[in-house]
């Protein structure tokens, strides 16, 4: 169903604290956590709490929650200190997308280049 945890999944199971990671940040219905792999001085993944595929999914079975998802992406900007940065939705295996758990990317902290590879 839609929102409810799924036992295979990475993201999931960050939330639920089975697995560490590096939390800056945690609201009610958000988390946000370093990424492992960064590529950026600031690489930071926010995500519901609820599982979702990717963002068209959350954005359409819960916008409020989407909703939620950005303010935090800005306010991990803002605790991180950074002017500009990029936020990110891979969306599909085509597109890098590699953890089926709808999330932003805040990267920040270096020049980024447009457009993107
Ligand atoms: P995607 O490729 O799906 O857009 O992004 C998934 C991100 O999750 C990647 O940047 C990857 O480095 C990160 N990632 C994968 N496994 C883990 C993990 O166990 N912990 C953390 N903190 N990040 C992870």
């Amino acid at each position: 169903m839609a929102g409810e945890p799924q036992d295979d999944c990475l993201f999931c199971k960050i939330v639920a604290g089975e697995i560490p990671a590096t939390v800056v940040r945690e609201t009610e219905t958000t988390l946000a956590f370093r990424d492992i792999n960064p590529q950026a001085p600031t690489h930071v993944l926010v995500i519901p709490k609820a599982h979702y595929e990717n963002a068209a999914a959350l954005g359409a079975g819960d916008p409020g929650l989407a909703a939620d998802v950005l303010a935090a992406t800005q306010a991990v900007a803002d605790e991180e200190k950074l002017d500009s940065y990029r936020t990110v939705f891979n969306t599909g295996g085509g597109a890098g997308q590699t953890v089926w758990h709808a999330h932003a990317h805040v990267l920040g902290g270096r020049g980024l280049q447009w457009p993107p590879g």
